[in-house]
C-alpha cells in the first residue's frame, strides 16, 4: 500500500466537489486491527520533473510546477493552484510509480489516491494535473522491468486522457468501462472502450467484465495490469450514473482481481473517482477493493 499525508492534506473552497479528506480516512480505517495485520504501508518519494517530461509537455509542466498556467486552463482541472496542490499531485505520482513495482515483486499492490485519467499530453481536467497511470506505465517500461502494461479502467468516466496519451503506443494497452452519459462529454478513443447506459446494473456489469478481460490477458499477454477501482459506479455516488450496489462493487473487485491472479499477472490498483458528501460511505466504498485483496492475496 502506498499512502503520503499530502493526498488530504489540501485546502479547498467550501462545498468543492472533491473529496480531499477520503484519503486520509480509508488510510486510518486500513490501520484497524481487521486490516493492518495484511498491509504494509511504503511511504513514496515525490516524482522527479523527468518523469513528468517523459509523457507530458514540457510547456505544461513547468507552468503547472511555477503557478504560471493560465486561469482557464487551472479552470478546467477543477482546482486552484496552491503548493499543497502539486506536492500532493508529485507524491500521487511518485506513488503509482512505487506500488508498480512493488505489484511486480509481490502480485499485488495499491496506491490509496492515484488513477488521474482525464490528464492530457497538455493540458489536464476533471482533477487531474499529470496522468499517473501512464507515467507509471512509461517508467516501469523505460527501466527495462516490463514490456507491455494493460491499464484497466472502471472508474465510471472514460479514461480520455489515458486514451490520448496512450493511442499511439502498443506497449500500454488503454481500456475504458464507463457510462456513456458521464463526463467527458466528448470521448477519446482508447484501444478497447466499453460504455454503459445511465443506471447499468450489478448483473450486467459484471458480467461484462468476466467476458472481456480474460479474453484481454490472453490477447495483450501484459507483464502488469493497472486496474483504475473507482467508484463512482456505485448507486449512491454524485456524479456516476451507473447503479451498482454494495454487493455489486465487491464483485466487481474479487472479479477482476480474481481473473488477473489467475493468469498469473502481477496488479496494481488505485483508487480512481468516488463523490460522495458523505466520506463514511466513500471510504467505505473505496475499502471494498481491500476486501476482496486480503481474501485473494493475504
Ligand atoms: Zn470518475
Amino acid at each position: 500500500m502506498t499512502y503520503h499525508a499530502s493526498y488530504s492534506a489540501l485546502a479547498l473552497p467550501p462545498r468543492h466537489r472533491f473529496p480531499i479528506a477520503k484519503y486520509h480516512l480509508l488510510h486510518q480505517r486500513l490501520q484497524q486491527a481487521d486490516f493492518q495485520q495484511h498491509c504494509e504501508f511504503l511511504i513514496p518519494t515525490p516524482a522527479p520533473i523527468s518523469w513528468l517530461t517523459s509523457i507530458h509537455d514540457s510547456h505544461y509542466v513547468h507552468a503547472l510546477l511555477d503557478g504560471t498556467l493560465e486561469e482557464k486552463a487551472m479552470r478546467r482541472i477543477g482546482f486552484p493552484w496552491s503548493d499543497a496542490l502539486i506536492e500532493r499531485t508529485n507524491y500521487s505520482i511518485g506513488a503509482t510509480v512505487l506500488a508498480a513495482r512493488t505489484a511486480l515483486q509481490t502480485g499485488f499492490a495499491a496506491q490509496i489516491s492515484g488513477g488521474y485519467h482525464h490528464a492530457h499530453h497538455n493540458f489536464g481536467s476533471g482533477f487531474c494535473l499529470f496522468n499517473d497511470l501512464v507515467i507509471a506505465a512509461d517508467q516501469l517500461i523505460r527501466q527495462g522491468n516490463v514490456r507491455r502494461v494493460l491499464i484497466f479502467d472502471c472508474d465510471v468516466h472514460q479514461g480520455d486522457g489515458t486514451a490520448t496519451l496512450t493511442q499511439h503506443r502498443d506497449d500500454i494497452i488503454s481500456v475504458s468501462l464507463h457510462c456513456d452519459k458521464n463526463f467527458p462529454a466528448r470521448k477519446a478513443n482508447s484501444h478497447h472502450d466499453v460504455t454503459f447506459e445511465r443506471a447499468t446494473n450489478d448483473q450486467d456489469y459484471i458480467k461484462l467484465i468476466q467476458q472481456m478481460l480474460p479474453l484481454l490477458v490472453n490477447t495483450y499477454q501484459p507483464d502488469i495490469v493497472f486496474y483504475d477501482a473507482g467508484v463512482d459506479v456505485h448507486q449512491g455516488d454524485e456524479l456516476g450514473l451507473i447503479q451498482l450496489t454494495d454487493a455489486g462493487l465487491l464483485a466487481r473487485e474479487q472479479t477482476v482481481l480474481s481473473i488477473v491472479k489467475k493468469a498469473d499477472i502481477p496488479i496494481i490498483c488505485v483508487a480512481g473517482g468516488g463523490y460522495c458528501r458523505d466520506t463514511l460511505h466513500l471510504v467505505d466504498r473505496h475499502l471494498q477493493l481491500y476486501v476482496a485483496a486480503k481474501e485473494l492475496f493475504s
